[in-house]
């Protein structure tokens, strides 16, 4: 998956440390990020690559993560491209760079610099918010309000009959492969009760024998994807909920697609049920 980046080791423990030459910084633009594409490879740029144009750039930086010993920095500034060799590239593109390090922590960015330009202000009384210089928190000097990064809880769930496994397509998306059922967890609900609700909504169908598969951050989507697999109890019949869906069937393990790709923790469910692992 995605995340799955050993033996490198992201960490995103905060640091108050000012940018060097050689540290990495990512830049974006609405749903693009500031590359240098080679051998269908995602390079990000140092300071250092950018110290001639624009000097400035390690002074209105911010720390986001390191992996391994290599610093990621944020740079909200726009218009970098026009650094030779330099160019803003769909941020799609990293559900498609099979070096993961640089995937996640393109993503991983992209979805910091979403927090980041999305909370400007404080909510609650409209001043200007300020950075924690302790961690990764914007605070309200006025009346303190704190806000921290948003992560959405949202269950995937493998529901089973025996050797079938319930697959499903999403409606009115771009996304047309096999997916399974999914959907976020609501204010005052636990991560069972969301299954058992998105089941029953979806496709009106009962589960029992919860069993936690793994977890994956998305940082796509702010979200934190809980992998759970559950056994039909009861009738099979599915009706599908129009809005959400356009189809759902029992496909059985040797009828299910080969994943075609394994960043994701759907597809690698759905690659664990057709091995026959779970
Ligand atoms: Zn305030």
């Amino acid at each position: 998956m995605i995340q799955d980046i050993e033996p490198r080791i992201f960490n995103n423990a905060f640091k108050n440390k000012k940018a060097e030459p050689h540290d990495l910084f990512l830049a974006y633009d609405g749903d693009t990020v500031l590359v240098r594409e080679d051998k269908e490879k995602l390079w990000y740029p140092s300071f250092a690559d950018f110290k001639e144009e624009y000097p400035e750039l390690p002074d209105e930086s911010q720390f986001l993560f390191s992996i391994d010993d290599i610093n990621y920095y944020l740079v909200e500034k726009k218009g970098l491209d026009t650094v030779p060799g330099w160019s803003y590239v769909t941020t799609n593109r990293f559900r498609t760079e099979l070096k993961y390090w640089r995937s996640f922590a393109g993503v991983v960015g992209w979805q910091l610099n979403r927090w980041y330009e999305n909370h400007r202000f404080c909510s609650r009384c409209s001043k200007e918010l300020v950075h924690s210089q302790k961690e990764r928190m914007l605070y309200c000097k006025a009346c303190g309000f704190q806000v921290y990064p948003v992560i959405s809880p949202c269950v995937i769930v493998g529901v089973y009959n025996g050797d079938k496994l319930l697959l499903t397509k999403y409606a009115g998306r771009a996304y047309r492969r096999f997916a399974l059922i999914a959907g976020f967890a609501e204010i005052g609900e636990t991560l069972e009760q969301t299954v058992h609700r998105e089941v029953q909504e979806e496709v009106g169908l009962k589960v029992k024998n919860l069993q936690f598969y793994k977890s994956q951050p998305w940082p796509f989507t702010d979200t934190l994807l809980v992998g759970i697999f559950a056994e039909l109890d009861g009738e099979d019949t599915i009706t599908i909920q129009e809005d959400e869906l356009s189809l759902a069937v029992w496909v059985p393990r040797e009828d299910i697609p080969p994943a075609e790709s394994n960043i994701s923790l759907t597809s690698e469910m759905m690659e664990a049920f057709r091995k026959g692992l779970v």
